[in-house]
C-alpha cells in the first residue's frame, strides 16, 4: 500500500464508491479508498434500491433530481446495467393530518416539475384493485420513481474509479485519523500509515466512530431495518408500484417473480443485523391489512441492515472543523438513491469547486446551532 495519497476515502459502500468515481472523472490523482471488510458489505449490500423524487424537503428533491440524471444513463456512464425499473411509488395517507402533509408535499414536488399526482381512494382502487382503500384519505403517485440494484451500482462506480487510477484496498480498517495543527495528516490503518491532506469519512453506519478518530462528533446512529421476500407471487399483475402505507410504516414492491415486503425499523440504535420472528409477524399483519390477497403469499427469506440516521433525517455533508476532514454521512435510509449527486458534490468540494447543489444547510454545524432541517414526514423513511 502507498505511504502517501492526495485524497483518502474511508468506506467502500455506495457513497465512497461514488465519491471515488466522481474524483476520477474529474482527473484527480492520488486517490485511495480503504474498506475494512469487502466492498459493499455494509448498508449498501442490504439496501433494496428504492429511487424516488417524492421527498418533502427541497434539498432532498434536489439530490434526487440531480441523481436521476446518472440513474437514467448509468450503463452508458459506467458500463454496468443497474436494472433501473420505473415502477412508480404510491404513498398512502390514512389520517387527515397525513393527507394535509401529502397535499403540501405534492405542491412542493410539482414546483420541481416532478410528475406526481394526488389520487382519491376510488382512483387508487380503480388503478390497483388489490389495495384496501376504505380507510384512506388518498395517495400520491409518481411514475418516475422506481428501484435499481445497489450492488451493481456500487460495482459500476468502482469499475470506473479503478480505471481512472483510484487505488482500492479491501480488508484495510482505518484505526486512527492523524492530524497536526488543526489539519488532517493522514490515517493509520490495519496495514500501516498513509499520509495525505484530505480524508473523507464515508463509513455509513460507522460515521460516528470514524469521526471520533478525528476528534469530531458526528451524531449518526445505526438502526436495524428488516426486509422479507416471498416465493413467486403471480396473483397480482405487473406493473406493481412500490406502495408505501405511510401510517403503518410498511411498503411492498415486486422483486423478481415474488414480492419484497418491508419489515420494521428498530426504535433504538444498535449494530444488530439479525432477522427476527417478531418482525415477520408484524410484516404479515401489515401485509394482510393493506393487501388481503397476500394471504396467498409465502415468505421464504429475509435480511436486515443498518440505517445510518442523523437527528433530522438529512445527510451531513462538507468539510468539518478539522481542515481536510470531509464528511459524507447520515443519509438516513436514502444514501443509495442520492449517491450519484452526493459523490458529485463531494468531489467538487474536495477539489475546491463550487458544488452543483447548494449544501450549506447540510453542514455538521446545524446541530450545534439548532438549525435542524424540518421534514414533515419523518415517521417513515425509505
Ligand atoms: C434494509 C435496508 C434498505 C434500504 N433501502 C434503501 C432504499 O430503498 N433506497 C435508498 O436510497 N437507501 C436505502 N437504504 C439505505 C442505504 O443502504 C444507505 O443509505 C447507503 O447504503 C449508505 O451507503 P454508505 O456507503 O454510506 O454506507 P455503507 O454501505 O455501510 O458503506 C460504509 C463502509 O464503510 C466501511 N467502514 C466502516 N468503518 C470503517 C473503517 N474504520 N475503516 C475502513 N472502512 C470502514 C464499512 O465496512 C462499509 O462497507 C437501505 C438500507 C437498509 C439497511
Amino acid at each position: 500500500m502507498e505511504k502517501t495519497a492526495e485524497i483518502i476515502i474511508i468506506g467502500g459502500g455506495i457513497i465512497g464508491a461514488s465519491i471515488a468515481y466522481h474524483l476520477a472523472q474529474k482527473g484527480a490523482k492520488g486517490v485511495v479508498l480503504l474498506e475494512k471488510g469487502r466492498l459493499g458489505e455494509g448498508s449498501t449490500g442490504k439496501c433494496v434500491g428504492g429511487i424516488r423524487a417524492q421527498f418533502s424537503t427541497a434539498i432532498n428533491i434536489r439530490f434526487s433530481l440531480e441523481s436521476l440524471k446518472t440513474w437514467d444513463n448509468f450503463e452508458d456512464l459506467t458500463g454496468v446495467d443497474v436494472g433501473f425499473r420505473k415502477a412508480g411509488y404510491l404513498f398512502l395517507a390514512t389520517t387527515q393530518e397525513e393527507w394535509k402533509i401529502f397535499q403540501e408535499n405534492v405542491l412542493l414536488q410539482q414546483s420541481f416539475h416532478i410528475p406526481v399526482e394526488l389520487l382519491s381512494p376510488p382512483e387508487i382502487h380503480h388503478r390497483w384493485p388489490y389495495l384496501k382503500v376504505d380507510d384512506l384519505q388518498g395517495g400520491s403517485y409518481s411514475p418516475q420513481d422506481g428501484f435499481a440494484g445497489p450492488y451493481e451500482a456500487m460495482s459500476g462506480f468502482i469499475r470506473k474509479a479503478r480505471k481512472g487510477g483510484v487505488k482500492i484496498y479491501e480488508g484495510t480498517a482505518v484505526q486512527q485519523v492523524l492530524k497536526e495543527g488543526g489539519k488532517v495528516k493522514g490515517v493509520r490503518t490495519s496495514s500501516g500509515e498513509i499520509s495525505g491532506p484530505v480524508v473523507v469519512n464515508a463509513s455509513g453506519p460507522y460515521a460516528e466512530e470514524v469521526a471520533r478518530m478525528a476528534g469530531i462528533e458526528v451524531p449518526v446512529k445505526p438502526y436495524r431495518r428488516q426486509v422479507f421476500f416471498t416465493t413467486p407471487f403471480p396473483w397480482i399483475a405487473d406493473p406493481i408500484p412500490l406502495v408505501i402505507d405511510f401510517h403503518r410504516g410498511w411498503y411492498f414492491r415486486r422483486e423478481g417473480k415474488g414480492l419484497l415486503l418491508s419489515g420494521p425499523k428498530d426504535h433504538f440504535a444498535s449494530f444488530n443485523v439479525d432477522v427476527d420472528y417478531e418482525a415477520m409477524v408484524r410484516v404479515v399483519e401489515n401485509a394482510l391489512y393493506r393487501v388481503p390477497l397476500l394471504e396467498k403469499a409465502e415468505i421464504n427469506r429475509g435480511w436486515a441492515g443498518s440505517y445510518e440516521i442523523s437527528p433530522d433525517h438529512h445527510a451531513i455533508l462538507g468539510e468539518s472543523s478539522l481542515k481536510g476532514f470531509f464528511l459524507a454521512n447520515g443519509f438516513s435510509g436514502h444514501g443509495f438513491q442520492h449517491s450519484p449527486a452526493v459523490g458529485q458534490v463531494m468531489a467538487e468540494l474536495i477539489l475546491d469547486e463550487t458544488p452543483s447543489i447548494e449544501i450549506s444547510s447540510l453542514a455538521l454545524d446545524r446541530f450545534v446551532e439548532g438549525q435542524l432541517i424540518h421534514e414533515p414526514l419523518t415517521a417513515f423513511q425509505e
